[in-house]
């Protein structure tokens, strides 16, 4: 089959591998039909994340038609299914309390070691995320071989495109996590640091859990308009300073939750890593490796702070003193995804969340080097790329 696959720093290829296979009797396969490029590829892409070897296939927000199944698997050949990207098993002590991002079984016990160095426990298993996370192969390919497939995927009724419940592998159920995580009470002023993808779809939950003003910021104008569409108002922290304009327009007390949707702008694992990015951010003094500070900061006393964003060490200048002073509630984590997914189908299907207008760019995989390039060098007009293996190569994206 055609993957894309990870060659080094700023090198991605699309090579011809070998077919997935079925390997365990829960596994399924299947043929990917959309399959979006996430920031987070961008930190690979960009050569942060440890462990990676060449020839990893990247992709870890997926759909496709199921071609095979092992014995155990639920799934039916045929069945359209949007596969979580936390690879989780369904029956461990996480997975009973629906903390599947935190399962003990998602990532195969030779790779547990560095995440239980590192964090205290192994960290869970990812779909095209280094070897920190699996080293599973991701589903910007032809085909994908889904571990626990009785657990992890959701089956999509037919008549509903691709294009709107793709987003239900990550960045829609981890902004609703969000906004969860902030806890919002009706009548909230809540206010969403970074409006990439988790960010807008943090905005649209907020909203849809209660809130009766969100605050979006960002510096991308074309992010900050489709902010608005949702109904946020906006600082853009070119022009404003951030801080001062929560306050302001928030009556002197802050906003009842802050979500930070930015976290660190290249997050690595090694504490060198971590190091370089401290200093980097003290040259660069934008906002958005200071976006944690800043939540904690800005947030009303006895408010809540969500962290969607993720962190991958250790983190300087934490504001300690102000998180307990002013009595703040922090919630953090990778996304549970397979909790939230029928809830949200539903309200994908009700019309209550809309996912289309995410998408910018829609390319064969064929274009996918060219679509890693077009994303990392101009955010602001791509929202996301979504690869459609299925989709005839066009020439213009080629340049
Ligand atoms: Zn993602
Ligand atoms: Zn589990």
């Amino acid at each position: 089959m055609r993957a894309l696959a990870w060659h080094g720093k700023h090198d991605v290829r699309v090579d011809t591998v070998d077919d997935p296979e079925i390997i365990n009797p829960r596994d399924a396969i299947i043929k990917i039909t959309s399959t979006a490029i996430c920031g987070s590829d961008l930190h690979l892409y960009d050569g942060y994340i440890p462990t990676m070897q060449a020839g990893d296939i990247l992709g870890h927000e997926n759909m496709g038609e199921v071609v095979e199944v092992g014995p155990k698997s639920t799934l039916k050949k045929g069945d359209r299914v949007v596969v979580p990207f936390t690879i989780a098993c369904g029956s461990c002590f996480h997975c009973g309390k629906q903390q599947y991002a935190a399962c003990d079984n998602g990532n195969p016990a030779d790779n547990q070691d560095i995440g239980e160095t590192l964090y205290g426990q192994p960290m869970a298993g990812l779909f095209g995320y280094s070897h920190l996370t699996g080293g599973y192969a991701g589903g910007q390919a032809e085909y994908l071989r889904v571990p626990f497939s009785d657990v992890g995927p959701i089956v999509i009724p037919d008549g509903i495109p691709d294009d709107d419940v793709l987003f239900l592998s990550d960045v829609l159920p981890t902004g609703w996590m969000a906004a969860e995580n902030a806890q919002i009470e009706p009548g909230d002023t809540v206010a969403v640091l970074g409006c990439g993808p988790v960010g807008l779809f943090a905005v649209q939950s907020a909203f849809l859990l209660g809130a009766e003003r969100v605050i979006a910021v960002d510096h991308f104008p074309h992010r900050l308009e489709l902010a608005k569409k949702f109904g946020a108002e906006t600082i853009n922290y070119e022009h404003s300073k951030v801080h001062d304009a929560l306050i302001e327009m928030t009556g002197g007390i802050g906003p009842d939750a802050v979500i930070d949707c930015v976290g660190l702008e290249a997050h690595g694992f090694f504490l060198d890593n971590v190091i370089d990015q401290i200093k980097k951010s003290l040259y660069l003094g934008t906002d958005r490796t200071h976006s944690i500070r800043q939540a904690i900061v800005a947030c009303r006393k006895g408010g809540r702070v969500s962290m969607p964003a993720v962190y991958g060490g250790i983190v300087d200048k934490f504001p300690l003193g102000a998180f307990m002073e002013k009595g703040l509630t922090l919630k953090t984590g990778q996304t549970n995804v397979q909790r939230y997914l029928p809830a949200l189908l539903a309200a994908i299907i009700d019309g209550k969340i809309d996912t289309t207008f995410l998408i910018s760019h829609r390319m064969s995989l064929e274009d996918a080097p060219a679509g890693y390039k077009l994303f990392h060098d101009h955010q602001n007009e791509t929202t996301k790329i979504v690869l459609k293996p299925g989709m005839a190569k066009m020439k213009e994206h080629a340049a």
